[in-house]
């Protein structure tokens, strides 16, 4: 199994490359303007695009969906609550998206927007969290924008991805200090977000008072159509 990260300057957004021993391919929140760098990953490795998913509607890049799907001909998935009509495959909390022999589980994880998930990779070298917005390395995602809940998100964090084994990898889909992964354990002691408790931690993420993304009015519009103007 390999996992390639890709860092995209502009939006500071890494997406994922998961090649299995079958040669088959998965991309994980892929950026439309990136999608050269992938196909020529591809094409080196010798894989398969069979699966391209996102973690939710992004409202900072435009996604690559919808063009990989018409060159490659793979799978678009994203959560049942993303209603982006264009997607060919929606998963619930719990589904199962089979990778040959790997899987990954689909985790609902409301909070960063209504419809965010995590996906949980399981390999016999490990288990790897692709962690979308909804936990960032010693951060979260923002709550103020697409149905984003601070309450929610609070939930999602500990009553799910802080249950999963400390082992456990984590790839989020951003990072704006250079860091590239880290762990359930380094973010259990490292996260200070994860130390509030649940009214702390809504007050503080109704006060961080960010810019909106640059490309917001633009990319969560051409997201709900996969990234394709029609
Ligand atoms: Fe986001």
């Amino acid at each position: 199994m390999i996992i390639e990260q890709f860092f995209d300057e502009e939006s500071y957004s890494y997406s994922y490359l998961v090649g299995n021993e079958e040669r088959n391919a998965t991309l994980i929140d892929p950026v439309k303007n990136n999608i050269h760098h992938y196909e020529i990953r591809l094409k080196k490795l010798n894989l398969n695009l069979i699966y391209a998913l996102d973690t939710h509607i992004h409202a900072d890049h435009i996604t690559g969906l919808g063009e990989l799907r018409e060159k490659f001909g793979c799978e678009t998935i994203m959560g049942n609550q993303s209603k982006v009509s264009c997607i060919s495959r929606t998963v619930s909390d719990d589904d199962i998206i089979f990778f040959d022999q790997l899987n990954f589980r689909a985790i609902h994880t409301p909070g960063h927007t209504d419809d965010s998930y995590c996906y949980l990779l399981k390999s016999d070298v490990g288990q790897f969290l692709f962690s979308g917005d909804t936990l960032l390395i010693k951060g979260n995602g923002r709550t103020d924008f697409q149905n984003g809940d601070p309450s929610l998100l609070y939930k999602s964090l500990h009553n799910k991805i802080l249950k999963l084994d400390d082992e456990t990898i984590i790839y989020p889909a951003h990072d704006y200090n250079g860091l590239k992964s880290s762990s359930i354990k380094n973010e259990k002691n490292l996260n200070e977000r994860l130390h509030m408790d649940e009214s702390t931690f809504i007050d503080f993420m109704n006060n961080l008072k960010l810019e909106d993304p640059k490309l917001m009015d633009v990319a969560i519009p051409l997201n709900l159509e996969c990234g394709v103007l029609k």
